[in-house]
């Protein structure tokens, strides 16, 4: 997480200079009495208005594309391509599926209520719940704020975005992108850094939805608590990618080099460091050396398709990870274009700096294990990871990590991957979060699943009212 002071940005797109004291308090008040009236109006209830707004926001995504993309660039050095597919066309694709099938998820979901309560029917109606907070980190800072986005739309609610300081071009962006699609009353964008945060962490939400750091979840679970609020939290920790003796080498260090790669490796679900079974350490090494000269080239600070670290102070946290007699490959570092190349160490242990926290960057250390069971009992000794990854051909080998192993979400011969499937549910467990989103799931962390019974009144048998005596057997018979 990041607890520094907002620094000036030179950068193109820089935000607009963000509110403090009352200022932000009369406007925090402004946009958030307008939100609850349009809510209570009902407006955001129908059909139509959902997919009204979503097409607005689609459109705003088209049209914007570069202001995006020179954003992304500003900001993290992201090429195009890497911009959109990881943020633009990731979030495009998210509003696209939501359109298809928001018919679907918004039909009650209906069943036959039990014979003791007959003749009745039951129902799960989808409730938009109301006023949504979404804080969003600076790493994706386009898709992380705009993405939940889309689910708190299709299940029609109002919503505050607070992008992250740390990414003043995007952060700029998101505002812009939604002064285009929406008026404020639906959704404002508030621009500012830790002081906005815990405004608007105050004031009483339906609903919080934080991305970010664990250390920062903490804060916002407790601002949740205070009025109970719901909380969703999609956090970050250490994900391990497991290679065994079995795996295909040769896919295994592409995949990883590739999920290792993106974003600089500021991505939280990347993989932060690999366990692999002593007999093929070598030739994983050997592999990921390849793969990372083949993306990137031999200087990767020439590479129009490598990132930068998003500022100094974390610059500086990752040089100090470094610890030049591990270093196998890599290592090279420029302050001054906040430029660290992808790195491997080697004959890492657990007592390293670098292991002690989640990496966010493109530093990748390797450990080698003596069996999957030893690979399995290191993780299980630290927090729940976000994300596993296990390169492996035997079928043993990824049920007994399924199983035995408690981490988000993750992949099978694959690394980052899986947050490419709408259909798959996006979030972790314990430290690392709590609830998951992207497609249905958006629309079910943004909805009160409210329950509902309808009985009929052409019969009411007076067997289920008292006097109750000589009763029991038929209770019995009706509800065991
Ligand atoms: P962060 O927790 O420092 O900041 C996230 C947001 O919280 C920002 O908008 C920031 O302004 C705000 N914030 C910061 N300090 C605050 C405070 N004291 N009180 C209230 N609000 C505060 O996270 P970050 O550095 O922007 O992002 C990196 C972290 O986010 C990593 O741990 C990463 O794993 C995690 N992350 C998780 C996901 C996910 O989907 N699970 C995605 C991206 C990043």
């Amino acid at each position: 997480m990041d607890g520094s002071a907002p620094a000036p940005d030179p950068r193109p797109g820089s935000s607009p200079p963000e509110l403090h004291g009352e200022a932000l308090t009369a406007r925090i008040d402004e946009i958030l009495s307008a939100q609850a009236k349009h809510f209570a109006s009902g407006r955001t209830l129908p059909r139509e208005a959902r997919e009204e707004a979503l097409r607005a926001l689609l459109h705003a995504f088209e049209t914007k594309e570069k202001l995006i993309f020179d954003a992304l660039h500003a900001d993290l050095h992201k090429c195009a391509t890497e911009a959109y597919f990881t943020e633009a066309g990731f979030t495009t694709a998210e509003i696209k599926h939501a359109l298809r099938n928001l018919g679907r998820w918004m039909k009650p979901e209906t069943s036959l209520s039990p014979l003791a309560v007959a003749p009745s029917r039951s129902f799960v109606h989808h409730q938009p719940l109301g006023l949504n907070l979404i804080i969003a980190p600076w790493n994706y800072p386009v898709q992380l704020a705009f993405a939940p986005l889309v689910g708190a739309l299709a299940a029609g609610n109002v919503a505050v975005l607070k992008p992250s300081e740390l990414a003043p071009a995007s952060s700029a962006a998101c505002a812009e992108i939604a002064r285009e699609a929406f008026p404020e009353e639906l959704v404002a964008v508030l621009e500012g850094g830790i002081e906005t945060s815990q405004a608007l962490l105050q004031r009483r939400w339906d609903h919080i939805f934080f991305t970010g750091g664990t250390s920062v979840g903490r804060i916002v679970a407790k601002a949740g608590a205070e009025h109970l609020a719901r909380v969703t939290l999609e956090l970050g920790g250490k994900s391990p990618t497991i290679v065994t003796a079995s795996a295909d080498l040769d896919v295994a260090a592409r995949r990883i080099a590739w999920a290792k790669g993106v974003n600089a490796g500021q991505t939280c679900v990347a993989p932060d460091y690999v366990l692999v079974e002593a007999a093929v350490h070598d030739g994983l090494v050997s592999r990921l050396k390849a793969a990372f000269v083949d993306f990137y080239g031999q200087d990767p600070q020439r590479s129009p398709d490598y990132g930068r670290i998003v500022n100094e102070r974390h610059f500086q946290r990752l040089v100090r990870l470094l610890d030049p007699d591990k270093v196998a490959h890599g290592g090279e570092h420029d302050e001054a274009d906040r430029y660290l190349a992808p790195t491997l160490m080697t004959e890492v242990t657990m007592d390293d700096a670098v292991m002690a926290d989640e990496i966010f960057g493109p530093i990748l250390p390797i450990l080698r294990v003596d069996s999957l069971d030893e690979a399995i009992a290191t993780i299980g000794q630290r927090p729940n990871p976000l994300a596993l990854y296990l390169f492996t051909t035997e079928r043993a080998d990824e049920n007994k990590v399924i199983e035995r192993v408690s981490f988000g979400g993750g992949c099978i011969n694959n690394a980052i991957t899986h947050l490419g499937d709408p259909k798959l549910p996006f979030g972790g467990i314990g430290t690392s979060g709590a609830g998951a989103y992207h497609g249905h799931y958006s629309f079910e962390v943004f909805s009160h699943r409210k329950a509902v019974m309808k009985s009929a009144n052409f019969l009411d048998p007076a067997i289920k009212y008292p006097p109750y005596e000589g009763k029991l057997g038929i209770f019995r018979r009706l509800i065991g």
